[in-house]
């Protein structure tokens, strides 16, 4: 390494004052005492984060405590409690006048806490979203958090990444950024690391230099960072990155809209029983603080509230299960998933590619062991092969090329080992271990000269070498296809022979018998520059990056590689039948080994036992919108997919009705994320690119997760209409009860204080309850929720009302019975009302278990799996009994000691609604299994 003695803290006072795209890169290295080959050592790294500070831009404001304190004072609630303590006071009632002071307190903290903690949720969610950066320390490639880079470390960036900190070129490879968040200018920049000349050249134009938050769309580079956190460019100009702003998820809307419907027709509601009662001969004043408190109970205030952090806590909740749900709609939008496209490599399978064989010329080598542990054999026909490394043989070609045209590596130094990069590229790495070429010394013999990186559009990537002989060759891997279209010629038993129509038909022969053992195919080929110049020559100059040919290369064999499932996929792809969500398979690899993968995931077969459809890319091109309509009607896996294709899918889906949920892990996958309904991306293979682009990031890139997701999204959404249930139902029996008893011209069952105590009890604990329900037997063998359905339906209402009504009917049987037994005035008339008021809370909280399920019976199984319901029941039991026996609550609410009797009639009439509900469940369910 070439370092000046005592330099290492020099470099501070020098930052910021260069203009740091008119040095070349070794002067760069110079001034930040680094090298441009082997970047920091860890030692310095380590000081310099302790001297420079984590590179990291302040993060966007928090929603603050006191904003959220002063939120839950804006709303028709506080104003109508306020009206109420006004009403109290002027007439004298100081006691109620404090209660109701009390109440908006209560309300108050009750609002702050739920907004309190979706916003934490929210928060922590956000924080876990780490970006990696691959940088080059003490000469190894690691993975580190991007927030611990320093000036002066040599990062490597590739296609998809977004540049972790401001860094000047060192070298690149059709490098391509796109500086649209830093410059505004759309088109992605031409990247070099030629010195420029103007000092004062804009951003724009510094094409050597790479700034912070910029997204590379194309190439390969190393730089070396000259600036982190808030001295880069972008956290010059104060950008936050990501501060979007969601402004209600389309389900609060919903609600927001359903509300305000309410409020109208509860604040009618409310006037007409003011007027009536007071009609019917009852005090106006009574009548119409009772009609103030009956709206505040009735008026669903807390809904978004407890909506907002149902969606929160769910979102925590699944990422804990690795599913990084980005924006709140998507929870949503995940429960009515119809379609699932999901890539294949990695995410139905594991990602963890083992060569099992090679076919070089006409020779078929087995490849033994498993994992990225370089221990197997390579054997022929049975017999143990030693692979003399140097030779030009076509196996030993075989294996260089691998090596060689390869930009990922193998880090040993833990175990088991990790890989940097493609796992693709990692198991030809290993499997060149496994015949003892040393890796390290092969690449060095070998620079590389130029490139033409890996896009998944052309399916190939090609290296230029200078050999230790001073001569330049191509080396060039990809599909199959891709390289049969390069070639045109090949390796048969080690002499060279033009690639015949007879020939090729022979290679795509091996290569579909090794593709229908499910097997990854790759083709490696080479070319070298240097002889006698073929007539094809001129195809050099008109290769993409000059000096990188496509054609003219000689065909040496094929690569073969398995890789497994994931455990248990396949089980998941009949949950997902099960609930309704069809699975698409979208792969970029061949169609053979795709139609192998697909059996093996039982996907060759729709749920009815017929076969699926394949589609190949060649035919979707020529698709119109007829095709595309049938395609996304009744395709199951879809081979050798480009980018462009998977975002056409998404649409002819769309068209179809279907909400869809699409992976990719590409830049080129980022339209399609952004387009579908749910765009997922990978967490660990994915690009910044992708994820920013996504919906949902799942961190263990497994096909599972996503469906687990789906499953959660699902119980979000109905346990939001479960406490929507329980709510509505409670809120309209309390109108109902004084209503009726208004229009028969009995007694008011309920007073002011009663109507609040009975609000703040019920729609609190039990409510919230029921918004964290984990159990939710059957999610997933229902069909998925229409996201286009009003969320009030007829059925949903009419339910709602009945059992509403239900609860008052009780209510007011047990009054009327009380009434009977005591009489209408005096003493008699309070143990009436306490009757009244005990029955009608008991009965809700009861409630709250029928509210569990529209269909299922309380007492199945689950009935013990929502802790927090018999929290809620515990509690709400000891308030209600202090409400009647603590002497306190009991003047201020008004109420009086009941008899065993009396208790007695409480508990029958209360648990009626129980038994009428269950009732009606058990015909439903005798009805639908007829
Ligand atoms: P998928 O990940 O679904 O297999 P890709 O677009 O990543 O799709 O790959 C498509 C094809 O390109 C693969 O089947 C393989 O033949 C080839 N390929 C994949 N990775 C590489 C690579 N690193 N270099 C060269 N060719 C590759
Ligand atoms: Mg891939």
């Amino acid at each position: 390494m070439t370092r000046r003695p005592n330099a290492s803290s020099d470099a501070p006072s020098l930052l910021g004052a260069h203009q740091w795209h008119t040095l070349d890169s070794d002067e760069v290295a110079r001034l930040l005492d680094t090298s441009a080959s082997t970047g920091l050592t860890a030692v310095h790294a380590t000081a310099r984060l302790a001297k420079y500070g984590a590179n990291e831009l302040t993060s966007a404001p928090k929603r603050s405590a006191l904003r959220i304190v002063a939120h839950q004072f804006r709303s028709i609630l506080v104003l109508l409690l306020a009206v109420a303590c006004a009403l109290a006071f002027a007439f004298g009632d100081t006691v109620e006048a404090l209660a109701i002071l009390l109440v908006i307190l209560l309300n108050a903290s009750v609002g702050f806490v739920t907004e309190w903690q979706a916003a934490r949720a929210l928060e922590g969610l956000r924080q876990q979203e780490v970006q990696q950066a691959r940088v080059r320390r003490d000469g190894a490639d690691l993975l580190v958090p991007a927030q611990t880079l320093v000036p002066g470390d040599l990062v490597l960036i590739g296609a998809g990444d977004r540049v972790p900190a401001d860094a000047r070129l060192v070298q690149s490879a059709q490098f391509r950024v796109d500086e649209s968040s830093l410059t505004g200018e759309s088109v992605p920049s031409d990247k070099s690391p030629a010195v420029l000349t103007d000092a004062q050249a804009v951003l724009g134009d510094r094409a050597s230099m790479l700034f912070a938050g910029t997204i590379v769309t194309e190439g390969r580079a190393e730089a070396i960072v000259v600036a982190t956190g808030a001295t880069t460019e972008l956290g010059r100009i104060g950008a936050m990155i990501d501060d979007v702003q969601e402004h209600g998820t389309p389900l609060e809307r919903k609600l927001d809209a359903l509300n305000r419907v309410l409020m109208v027709l509860v604040l009618l509601l409310c006037c007409v029983i003011v007027l009536l009662g007071w009609l019917r001969g009852h005090a106006l004043p009574e009548m119409v603080r009772i009609g103030v408190s009956l709206a505040i109970a009735a008026v669903p205030e807390g809904l978004l509230a407890v909506t907002t952090m149902t969606l929160a806590i769910g979102m925590q909740r699944m990422a804990k299960m690795h599913a990084l749900v980005r924006r709140l709609p998507a929870v949503e939008a995940l429960g009515s998933t119809t379609v699932i496209c999901s890539d294949k490599t990695g995410t139905l399978t594991r990602n963890e590619m083992t060569v099992r064989a090679l076919h070089v010329g006409d020779r078929h080598v087995d490849v033994a062991g498993s994992g990225y542990v370089p221990v197997g054999d390579l054997s022929e026909n049975g017999a143990t092969l030693v692979v003399s490394v140097n030779s030009d043989d076509a196996l030993p070609l075989a294996l260089r090329i691998g090596v060689l045209c390869n930009d990922s590596s193998v880090d040993r130094s833990i175990d088991p080992p990790a890989i940097l990069g493609d796992p693709t590229e990692a198991a030809l790495i290993v499997a060149a271990e496994k015949a003892k070429i040393d890796i390290a010394a092969l690449r060095e013999q070998f620079p590389r000269l130029h490139e033409l990186p890996f896009d998944s559009d052309t399916k190939r990537m090609v290296t230029v070498h200078t050999t230790p002989d001073g001569r330049r060759v191509a080396y060039a891997k990809g599909s199959p296809a891709a390289l049969l279209r390069m070639c045109s010629a090949t390796i048969g038993a080690g002499v060279l022979t033009p690639l015949t129509d007879a020939g090729r038909a022979t290679w795509t022969d091996t290569n579909n018998a090794l593709a229908g053992q499910a097997l990854r195919v790759l083709a490696l080929g080479y070319r070298a520059l240097d002889d006698k110049a073929p007539s094809t020559s001129s195809a050099v100059h008109t290769s993409l990056d000059a000096g990188t040919p496509t054609t003219g290369f000689t065909l040496v064999g094929f690569v073969a590689m398995t890789d497994p499932l994931r455990d248990g996929v396949r089980d998941t792809i009949a949950t997902c039948r099960g609930a309704g969500i069809r699975v698409i398979m979208v792969t970029g690899d061949q169609q053979v080994t795709a139609e192998a993968i697909a059996r093996e995931l039982g996907l060759d077969r729709a749920p009815d036992g017929t076969p699926t459809r394949v589609v190949h890319a060649r035919d979707l091109d020529a698709l119109d919108d007829a095709g595309w309509e049938a395609v996304a009607r009744d395709a199951a896996v879809l081979a050798r997919v480009s980018p462009a294709h998977k975002m056409r899918l998404v649409r002819a889906l769309q068209d179809r009705g279907e909400i869809v949920a699409m992976t990719g892990d590409g830049v080129n996958d980022a339209p399609a994320l952004r387009t579908a309904d749910i765009g997922v991306a990978m967490g660990i293979r994915g690009t910044d690119v992708a994820k920013d682009a996504a919906d949902m990031v799942i961190t263990d890139d497994d096909f599972t997760t996503i469906v687990r997701a789906v499953e959660q999204g699902r119980m979000i959404v109905s346990n939001i209409l479960r406490f929507i249930h329980y709510l509505f139902s409670c809120n309209f029996a309390e109108l109902l009860v004084v209503f009726t008893t208004v229009m028969i011209g009995w007694p008011l069952p309920l007073g002011v204080l009663q109507i609040l105590w009975l609000n703040m009890l019920t729609d609190i604990f039990p409510a919230l309850a029921l918004a964290l329900e984990p159990s939710a037997p059957g999610v997933m063998t229902r069909p998925p929720r229409d996201p286009r359905a009003p969320l009030m339906t007829w059925a949903f209402g009419g339910m709602i009302a009945w059992q509403g009504a239900l609860l008052a009917i009780c209510t007011l049987a047990a009054f009327r019975v009380g009434l009977n037994w005591h009489g209408d005035t005096g003493e008699g008339l309070r143990r009436a009302e306490t009757i009244a008021f005990m029955t009608l809370a008991m009965a809700q909280i009861f409630h709250a278990f029928n509210a569990r399920s529209t269909q299922r019976s309380i007492f199945s199984r689950d009935l013990f799996t929502n802790a927090w319901l018999w929290g809620a029941l515990a509690l709400c039991f000891a308030l209600q009994a202090a409400a009647v026996y603590v002497p306190a609550l009991r003047s201020v609410l008004d109420t009086t000691a009941l008899s065993p009797r009396d208790v007695l009639l409480v508990t029958v009439t209360s648990l009626c609604p129980v038994l009428v509900v269950e009732l009606y469940k058990m015909i439903q369910r005798a009805v639908r299994a007829r």
